[in-house]
């Protein structure tokens, strides 16, 4: 299938690791102009990888948490590349801000971390979005349909994301414009390795991470950054014109199918 991306400019947040990364590689992989925002440096590793595509993609370096600086680099990124078709909100982490010992004032800072930059990407991107009938896609989280008992401020922060794209999308149908939000629940990532890590030693790790995926019902096993990536392209398409509004869950049916499956 001929998804239609050819020579379209598509930001990634966080784009250069994990999820993100593997968005970056599929985009590339099909000839879109990937634009990747990120806070530390790419590796050479996933550097060679894009190269290999052949496609051409450009790195800025940038702490998103910095809101004032998003949209001097948005407007540097149209003019450079002649516009921008879609833009994917996908940095963050899950820095645990539970709800015992969290002062309001660290709530807010991780909803910034969080949160703040996806409006406002969106936002500075938006009469560029317009111009090329474009699409935006949220990453979010299981964390803001299930919870997870030690996580307000992300969970927070992802609920708004999953608000924001029907929100999005209402404002935006008259411009043509698509708004999607992808839930992801287990998906190991760099990311993730690290949270992993915190079980201890790599028998305790190991035990912690088959506890999780005996929870999964497709395949007992978590899904692929690659699959999350595949989904995100379909949706960021031409080829899925007519679907806006819509939370797409990649997570091997972990948040809908029966408990008693598992
Ligand atoms: P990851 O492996 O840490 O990759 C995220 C990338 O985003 C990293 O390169 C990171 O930079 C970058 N980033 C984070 N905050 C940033 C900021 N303020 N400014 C610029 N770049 C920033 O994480 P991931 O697991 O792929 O997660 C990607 C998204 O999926 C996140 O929104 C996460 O909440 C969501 N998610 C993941 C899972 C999962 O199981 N992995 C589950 C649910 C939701 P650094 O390299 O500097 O850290």
């Amino acid at each position: 299938m001929n998804l239609g991306l050819k020579d379209k400019v598509v930001i990634v947040t966080g784009g250069g690791k994990g999820i993100g990364g593997a968005i970056s590689l599929s985009l590339a992989a099909e000839g879109a102009v990937v634009v990747i925002f990120s806070r530390s440096k790419i590796t050479s590793e996933f550097k060679a990888l894009m190269d290999e595509t052949k496609a051409k993609y450009a790195f800025y370096q940038i702490d998103l948490v910095n809101t004032d600086e998003i949209k001097p680099l948005v407007d540097e990124v149209a003019a450079k590349f002649g516009g921008i078709y879609g833009v994917v909100n996908n940095a963050g982490a899950n820095d645990n801000k539970d709800l015992e010992s969290t002062s309001w004032q660290d709530f807010e800072k991780s909803l910034h971390s969080n949160l703040t930059h996806y409006y406002e990407t969106v936002h500075a991107s938006l009469p560029y979005l317009k111009a090329a009938k474009g699409a935006i896609i949220n990453i979010a989280s299981k964390t803001a349909l299930t919870g997870q008992g030690k996580t307000s401020a992300y969970a927070a922060a992802k609920g708004a994301a999953l608000g924001l794209t029907r929100e999005w999308a209402a404002a935006l149908a008259k411009d043509e414009v698509r708004v999607n939000a992808i839930v992801v629940a287990e998906s190991f990532t760099p990311l993730y390795a690290n949270w992993i890590k915190t079980f201890g030693d790599e028998e305790a790790q190991k035990a912690r991470l088959s506890v999780i995926t005996d929870k999964i019902p497709l395949g007992k096993r978590m899904t692929k950054p690659e699959e999350i990536a595949d989904m995100s392209v379909f949706l960021l398409s031409p080829r899925s014109s007519h679907t806006t509004a819509q939370w797409i869950f990649v997570d091997g049916g972990y948040v809908h199918l029966d408990r008693a499956l598992v």
